[in-house]
């Protein structure tokens, strides 16, 4: 055996076949890994000797975590629209004034690929060190055929650190030169961008909300990348209801994102679909806003996960371990609930079963989180916000990352 982290005082598989609870939680374990797969999950007394250990002392084990909602490529700064807001400003007066969104899409733009990639790097490399093995990266800071393309083909063709999950978001905001001629815009979404993009982006996502794309754009938009194999996925409900989360659960979508203004109907709509919900509480936080019904939608049996929505403007958040801390705060999920939102349930809102869990036929990927000092339970890596301490991550099997250097 190539690599066995043991003991793990506390491990949570995510596997309820291998431990107790939801959680599938194990004590005193130990993981074995080999030719790039997990070969053993057990007690720590059995497990068979490696070239190499990793002590697990004092830690807490999770699968690789996974965060589905993300922006993370892009190029420019929004600090100064912070102090604006910070100020007074409205998010409205900034992006009427140019600002928001579209100001990302300007210096975007300009960047040629090489800083674009080098950004998004230094960026997943951060998410690495945080435990954090599978993101997905929307698109949508070009906002043309050329750059959009562009900007999918940089996700899906880099060797990053962790696997990153490209999702089209050509849809994002409709850009300054389509602003008197929208449905132009669309048609250039649905007739140029999608059909190029099959086979590069593995989802298709749309902002449905005031200010963004109605819901009509949406379907449009959402069917037509469905029917080149892309999975659909929404930004719902954020602002305004526009009933767009109950339209994408119907139409076999595999996530509505954000949900802060979501209604019964749409509540019922996703219960009876597989649409998961993706709680974004980083947004939630810098914009104000309120919570969405998160324990109406567990109630109706809906999964949840957690994102950060990392983006430069509305969630500059990349501590995906403080997002689960922000989730039970404000919008009160439980521990268990934001352990399996930023695993398991993550990994479902992309369609990818072989993550997010631990076990016979999951990929290889392991993150290993020191408590805080003082501190035996597991609980205790959701209730500290932030400050966390990773000992290892563990990517197809191979040792990645370690404080040990
Ligand atoms: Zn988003």
């Amino acid at each position: 055996m190539d690599l066995l982290v043991s003991p793990v005082p506390q491990l949570h598989t995510m596997n309820p076949s291998l431990g107790e609870g939801a959680l599938g939680t194990m004590h005193d374990a130990a993981l074995g890994f080999a030719d790039e797969k997990l070969v053993y999950v057990g007690p720590a007394a059995d497990a068979p000797s490696a070239k190499k250990t990793v002590d697990g002392s004092g830690c807490v084990g999770l699968p690789g975590l996974v965060d589905c909602h993300t922006h993370s490529l892009f190029a420019g700064s929004r600090a100064d629209e912070f102090r604006r807001r910070l100020a007074g400003e409205s998010y409205t007066s900034i992006l009427e004034a140019g600002g928001g969104i579209l100001s990302t899409v300007s210096a975007t733009r300009l960047a040629d690929d090489d800083l674009l990639a080098g950004l998004l790097g230094q960026r997943l490399d951060s998410f690495l060190r945080s435990g954090v093995t599978t993101v997905e990266v929307k698109s949508g800071y070009g906002l043309s055929v050329a750059q959009e393309i562009r900007l999918c083909r940089i996700l899906a063709e880099g060797d990053w650190p962790v696997t990153v999950w490209p999702t089209f978001l050509g849809a994002h905001a409709i850009p300054k030169e389509f602003r008197s001629n929208r449905e132009a815009y669309v048609t250039a979404v649905v007739e140029e961008m999608i059909p190029a993009l099959s086979g590069i982006a593995r989802a298709v996502d749309v902002y449905c909300d005031r200010g963004a794309f109605s819901l009509d754009e949406t379907r449009r938009i959402l069917k037509a990348g469905m029917a080149m194999g892309m999975d659909g996925r929404v930004h719902a409900e954020q602002v305004e209801h526009t009933g767009v989360a109950a339209m994408a659960a119907q139409m076999g979508c595999l996530s509505a994102d954000h949900l802060e203004q979501l209604d019964d109907v749409g509540i019922q709509a996703m219960a009876d679909s597989d649409c998961v919900a993706v709680l974004l509480p980083g947004a939630q936080l810098y914009l104000n806003d309120p919570a969405p019904p998160a324990r109406a939608l567990a109630e109706a049996g809906v999964p949840l996960a957690v994102a950060t929505d990392f983006n430069p403007g509305s969630s500059p958040v990349r501590e995906l371990l403080s997002c689960a801390t922000l989730a039970c705060l404000r919008m009160g999920l439980t521990v268990e609930e934001a352990l399996l939102g930023i695993t398991k349930n993550a990994a479902l809102a992309l369609g990818c079963r072989d993550r997010g869990w631990l076990g016979d036929g999951s990929v290889a990927d392991f993150a290993l989180f020191e408590l805080p000092p003082g501190e035996n339970e597991s609980s205790a890596l959701v209730q500290y916000l932030g400050g966390h301490k990773t000992r290892c991550v563990v990517r197809n099997g191979r040792l990645v990352w370690s404080s040990e250097g």
